[in-house]
């Protein structure tokens, strides 16, 4: 479980998140939405200790992720990050990509972390493309090769962070169809997205985001299609 605790983050005196609480159970999906820069990226950020925090507590399964005592490498293997930009490794095909954190991180021997590899790429439907590197790859198949990289090291909790907006649009569909998947096969998980159908259709929760702030979370289809707050009405007009 994820608990969220009166979270505080600002870049210099720019407060940025200004206060934010919220828990994601397990097998849950929750999708953040909102206008750019109101901070879900941020959120995310901060939920991975890949940010500090000025006040508040983040915890992840009990373990405060801002605590001194804290193992971020060993936190890290929990959450699995993947974002808008395909970050694969240019010089290693995509086999050997999805192998090289289980080698390294989990210092698996190289027939066991290629074995991992290879059942992660057919998971996200790459088994075909195993010996190909990933400039030859499409959009699509590269957010799934980045998918797949941050399953091989078991993560608990998935957070996708506007994975389908670099895309052309006849390529978003296999990368949600993967993130449906994992969904069905209990993940929990934290998007940003903007795909407002999505969220509708395959969160559980959507809190949305504005100003630093949750201005309104709660069941997917009811803060979509009949949100309580002006905000979240005007937003989604704008965007729909
Ligand atoms: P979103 O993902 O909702 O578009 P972000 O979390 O990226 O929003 O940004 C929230 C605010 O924080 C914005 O005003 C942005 O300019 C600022 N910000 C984000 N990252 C940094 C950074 N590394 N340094 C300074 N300001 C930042
Ligand atoms: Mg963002």
């Amino acid at each position: 479980m994820i608990e969220i605790r009166n979270v505080r983050k600002s870049f210099g005196n720019h407060e940025v998140i200004k206060g934010v609480s919220l828990e994601v159970k397990k097998g849950e999906v929750l999708c953040l939405i909102g206008a750019s820069g109101s901070g879900k990226s941020t959120m995310l950020q901060c939920i991975n200790g890949l940010e500090p925090i000025q006040a508040g507590e983040i915890l992840v399964d009990g373990i405060s992720v801002h605590a001194k005592s804290t193992d971020l490498n060993l936190l890290r293997q929990k959450l699995g990050i993947v974002f808008q930009q395909y970050n694969a490794f240019p010089h290693l095909n995509a086999l050997e990509n999805v192998a090289l954190a289980p080698r390294i991180v989990r210092k698996m021997r190289p027939k066991d972390a290629l074995e991992i590899a290879r059942e992660h790429l057919d998971y996200v439907g790459l088994s075909a493309q195993a010996e190909q590197y990933p400039t030859s790859l499409s959009g699509g198949q590269q957010q799934r090769l980045a998918i797949a990289r941050a399953l091989a090291m078991k993560p608990d909790y998935m957070l996708f962070d506007e994975v389908t907006s670099a895309l052309d649009p006849e390529l978003v569909g296999e990368v949600l169809d993967t993130i449906r998947k994992l969904r069905t096969n209990g993940m929990t998980m934290i998007m940003v997205t903007h795909d407002i159908a999505f969220a509708r259709e395959s969160a559980d929760r959507v809190a949305f985001f504005d100003g630093g702030v949750i201005c309104e979370i709660g069941d997917a289809r009811q803060v979509i299609t009949a949100p309580n707050k002006e905000r979240t009405q005007q937003f989604l007009q704008r965007v729909l």
